[in-house]
């Protein structure tokens, strides 16, 4: 392979074939098809922007919370009722309170839960603890109270009653705190901010879903409320609700819009063990210097602000390569079509003959030369294909027609004509007349039609020019002119090489090969089956009798 054959690829553009099909239907069929690709891939790059690229928000929250409320002569501020959490993006609003005050550290009897209650000492044990207890039992059963009798322990005292938490929420009116939530995003790909609190914002103002839909101030009354639930009814056990942020920006400045969009939902199962409780204590000291603590359950409302979204801006490389992906909707039509036309033909009862023409012409079959070999009858108007291995000789396998045939054939009636009435003496004499040389065995001579063939053990080389008994084509004048005139064929080699020495002992050789392949374009047609068009036995052994090779041994029909 040389550098010129290699570069070969640089100095060349293949193109795919196509095959017009003319119809009407399938035409307005096709438009259609292509109308609808296209109109969808529009409509599509529209919808889902396909022409921007896009960005996950980044983003930080602050929230504080506003209100005051007096209860029970107690006055609640911000200290009081809303309590750190640990979580990010979340701030916790008390609700409803138990609170055992002056607990210090001393024996007293145990909250009356079943394990407590006991009749007498034996059943409590000292030293021993129960996931429910809040102290150490000492082993003393002892008064709870006028009916309840309960272990000893040393613990915080007096110990928690485990009881429910008050109904209604002691702090039921933190309905109306207001919570001012801060919320930057960041778009680093973009290299985009921006804070949910409009610049001109009315800072007396409240959201309202729609009056006032981008104030970041909320009622917590309100937000309970579009996160439909009751608020004195969650206020009593507490709960989780999130305040969904949605930013969705479009930051193309034709189309600019990034705002803040705000959702309310409860997280934690309303019916499997609702709410939020923990508990906290206040630390403090006797005048008599020892510690004593008020113990605080604090039943309450989690808020978790949860901000997600996106932003998108014009990029023409995603629109490139939205695009390319979406090209292959039009072969997606070419195959609807192939399929509808085959489903067509299927449909109608047999192969029709406009199907037939359209694989013929969409379809060319290459088949392996190595294993194929061409056939052609001088009685037969057409060219077979026989695959390898043979079984028996060539003359009696059965091949397929090949239909695309370019040459037109004389019929065979009309192939006889006045010569052969000139030959028929000849003829019967010719078939009379014993085969030459090594013919010793007739038996091998079945596939031989014409009597002009010679014998042979290779399958491959027993072939004759016929299909059925008659004459031989070497015996045609056609034959004569055609392939064997030594004119013509001088001619043919000078015509390719004006210079050629005709007087070269190897000019036999030449001759030979030439007559060969007059023969195959003769009788084959087409040039594409030259390799493999088997000449008849006659055939060939009538052009090597012509153009005999010195020492009489040819090579013969490469089989390999
Ligand atoms: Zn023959
Ligand atoms: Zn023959």
């Amino acid at each position: 392979m040389g550098v010129r054959d290699r570069l070969e690829c640089l100095t060349q553009y293949e193109s795919p074939k196509y095959v017009r099909i003319q119809s009407v239907t399938w035409g307005y069929v096709q438009c259609l098809l292509y109308t609808t690709a296209a109109l969808s891939i529009c409509c599509i790059v529209i919808i889902h922007r396909l022409y921007q690229d896009t960005e996950e928000v980044s983003s930080s929250v602050r929230t504080s919370v506003k209100g005051v409320a007096h209860i029970d002569n107690r006055i609640w501020d911000t200290a009081e009722y809303t309590i750190p959490v640990q979580a990010i993006n979340s701030f916790f609003v008390v609700t409803n309170i138990i609170k055992t005050e002056n607990q210090l550290e001393q024996s007293c009897p145990e909250y009356p839960f079943p394990k407590a209650i006991c009749s007498s000492d034996k059943s409590c044990k000292k030293g021993s603890v129960d996931i429910h207890s809040h102290g150490i039992q000492t082993g003393r059963c002892v008064n709870y109270n006028a009916t309840v009798r309960t272990c000893e322990v040393t613990a915080w005292c007096p110990v928690e009653p485990v009881e429910n938490p008050p109904v209604p929420a002691v702090l039921r009116s933190s309905e109306d705190f207001t919570v001012l939530i801060k919320n930057n995003v960041l778009f680093p790909k973009f290299n985009y901010t921006i804070l949910n609190i409009p610049p001109k914002l009315n800072t007396s103002c409240t959201y309202n879903k729609i009056t006032s839909p981008l104030c970041p101030i909320f009622r917590l009354g309100d937000i309970l409320q579009e996160a439909k639930e009751n608020f004195s009814e969650m206020a009593v056990k507490g709960g989780i609700i999130a305040i969904d942020i949605n930013w969705d920006c479009n930051l193309d400045s034709w189309f600019y819009d990034c705002s803040p969009k705000y959702g309310f939902r409860r997280l934690d199962s309303k019916d499997v063990t609702p709410g939020v409780h923990f508990r906290y204590a206040r630390y403090y000291k006797t005048p008599q210097g020892k510690e004593q603590r008020t113990l605080f359950k604090v039943y309450g409302i989690r808020f978790d602000v949860l901000v997600f979204g996106t932003a998108r801006k014009f990029n023409s490389i995603e629109l490139i390569k939205n695009l390319g992906s979406m090209i292959s909707y039009f072969g997606l039509v070419a195959t609807a079509i192939e399929l509808a036309i085959y489903i067509r033909n299927c449909s109608c009862c047999g192969k029709s003959p406009f199907y037939t023409i359209i694989d013929r012409k969409k379809y060319d079959t290459v088949l392996n030369p190595k294993q194929v070999m061409y056939v052609s009858h001088v009685d037969e108007p057409h060219v077979i294909l026989i695959k390898k291995p043979l079984k028996t000789s060539l003359q009696h396998t059965e091949g397929s027609v090949v239909e695309s045939h370019p040459v037109k054939f004389c019929e065979t009636g009309s192939f006889s004509t006045s010569e052969s009435n000139e030959n028929h003496d000849n003829e019967e004499y010719e078939l009379g007349q014993p085969l030459r040389q090594e013919s010793s065995s007739p038996g091998c001579q079945k596939w031989c039609f014409c009597g002009k063939c010679q014998p042979t053990e290779k399958y491959h080389e027993q072939l004759c020019c016929r299909k059925k008994k008659g004459q031989c084509i070497t015996t045609s004048p056609w034959f004569r002119q055609l392939v064997l005139s030594s004119h013509t064929l001088k001619k043919a080699l000078l015509y390719k090489d004006p210079f050629l020495d005709m007087t070269d002992s190897n000019i036999n050789n030449k001759l030979r090969h030439l007559a060969y392949k007059q023969y195959v374009h003769w009788r084959f047609g087409s040039f594409d089956l030259e390799d493999r068009a088997v000449i008849p036995s006659c055939c060939r052994w009538e052009i090597r009798d012509t153009y005999p090779k010195a020492g009489n041994n040819y090579t013969g029909f490469p089989m390999e």
